[in-house]
């Protein structure tokens, strides 16, 4: 994009300066639509997910025993959801903003296998594929008990396959740990800003790891190449994956689940709103997706980005998706938020779900520093920088008067509200770097 462009881009979507500024900002979405009329956009519907979550079902016993720590669950991957009050409080306070209705916290960070979201989507795709080449061989069956797939006959058969994927780090985990335990060859490129420990990790799980010193997209596209040229080897495409995105989706059921035992009402007299950090989007866009079909329009989601990684809101906002990437205009695409160091959205995830997402805002790494530390005096919760991005969700919310009277959002209903903010990532950074990322925060 050259400079013209970029000068007329930012004329007709003036907010595209703001970005480019790097100004902290919410978004909330004009085109919004019902879920019937959005859902046909995304071109996925319930049976997609029933059929994820029947899969998931199937491997269930499986999971138990190469991961005896998804045992409590019954191998199904699943966090909690808690109220964090005294955050509520703290977060009130730190933006002069009152926050009505109940503030939850849902702990993706300490799903079992990886820590983070992607222990929904990755660990679902790697599955997928390997149940798919196994019932081709003859080997399985659907009504097969999938314990047996813990065996040296399965490990072997899967030897002979790969897998390759591009990450920032999180995805790997998750893709790089599944994967090497079914027994495929497993490649995981790795993006310069990808941590150390987490390289490490995944080489003590007998990850191939490739390193390079460029950023995320770069990383997926020799994942790419590397698989194109091996017709053995299987790439999962984190920018257009619809699997990834199912086995995302499949939290809306979960969550709803929770909510009933937890007697937590969501409907037009009682919202909820949803506060999701954005990367390429696959995650939020299929947890999204998800709590629509659970809960239908009483469901309000919102996507966060660091200030320095806006391509979703970007992509959304220009209606240009995938066809402009944030570096097009100067914006570094750096930050210390593990997962959202992404410059160019997935243009699948962007074009399904724009009419169905409430709006999307920005934050600065600094604040997402604070809000972890701040998280951590509060409820003793420790998360990664990224997991903070949704964290000021509400005051957005809270804060957007314009917003609340287009969506009817009266006081009366904010009064019996649910935040539930989504805490994508932090289980398993070591107590050394947690004691940096503390040391960071400025409360
Ligand atoms: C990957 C990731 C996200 C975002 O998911 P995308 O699918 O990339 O949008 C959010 N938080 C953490 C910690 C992640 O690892």
């Amino acid at each position: 994009m050259n400079k013209q462009q970029v000068n007329q881009l930012v004329s007709d979507f003036p907010l595209v300066q703001q970005l480019i500024d790097l100004k902290e900002l919410a978004w909330f979405n004009p085109n919004i639509t019902s879920l019937e009329e959005g859902l046909p956009y995304v071109s996925l519907n319930q049976d997609d997910v029933k059929d994820a979550s029947d899969r998931l079902k199937r491997f269930a016993p499986y999971l138990c025993k190469a991961f005896p720590e998804t045992a409590i669950t019954n191998g199904i991957i699943e966090s909690e959801v808690l109220a964090v009050p005294t955050m509520q409080k703290a977060l009130s306070a730190r933006y002069h903003t009152d926050i009505t209705g109940k503030m939850l916290l849902k702990k993706d960070s300490h799903l079992p296998i990886s820590g983070s979201i992607k222990a929904r989507g990755g660990i679902y795709e790697v599955l997928k594929h390997a149940e798919g080449l196994a019932i081709e061989a003859g080997l399985l069956s659907v009504d097969d008990n999938y314990e047996k797939l813990y065996s040296d006959e399965f490990t072997q058969f899967f030897s002979q396959y790969s897998i390759a994927v591009g990450s920032t780090g999180n995805l790997g985990m998750s893709i790089g740990i599944m994967s090497a335990k079914l027994g495929f060859n497993v490649s995981v490129h790795m993006s310069a800003d990808a941590r150390e420990w987490k390289k490490n990790k995944l080489r003590s799980h007998g990850v191939n790891v490739v390193e390079y010193q460029s950023d995320y997209g770069v990383a997926v596209e020799k994942g790419r190449e590397e698989a194109a040229d091996d017709p053995k080897c299987f790439f999962i495409d984190d920018e257009n994956s619809k699997n990834l995105f199912l086995g995302y989706s499949v939290a809306g059921e979960r969550v709803k689940q929770q909510f009933a035992d937890m007697n937590i009402t969501v409907d037009s007299d009682h919202p909820l709103f949803v506060y999701l950090p954005c990367g390429v989007g696959g995650g939020p866009g299929g947890v999204a997706f998800g709590l629509k079909l659970a809960f239908g329009d009483n469901v309000h989601c919102l996507f966060a980005e660091p200030t320095h990684s806006p391509c979703m809101l970007l992509g959304v906002h220009t209606g240009l998706h995938d066809n402009i990437a944030v570096q097009d205009l100067g914006i570094d695409n750096i930050t210390a938020a593990d997962g959202l160091a992404v410059g160019r959205a997935s243009g699948f995830v962007g074009r399904a779900m724009e009419r169905l997402l409430d709006g999307y805002y920005t934050i600065e790494d600094q604040e997402m520093y604070n809000l972890l530390g701040l998280l951590s005096k509060a409820e003793d919760i420790q998360l990664e920088p990224s997991a903070l991005a949704g964290m000021v969700g509400p005051i957005h919310v809270e804060q957007n008067v314009d917003y609340l009277n287009r969506m009817a959002l009266t006081p009366e209903k904010r009064a019996n509200a649910t935040h539930l903010i989504w805490a994508t990532g932090g289980g398993m950074v070591p107590a050394a770097e947690m004691e940096k990322y503390l040391a960071t925060a400025q409360i």
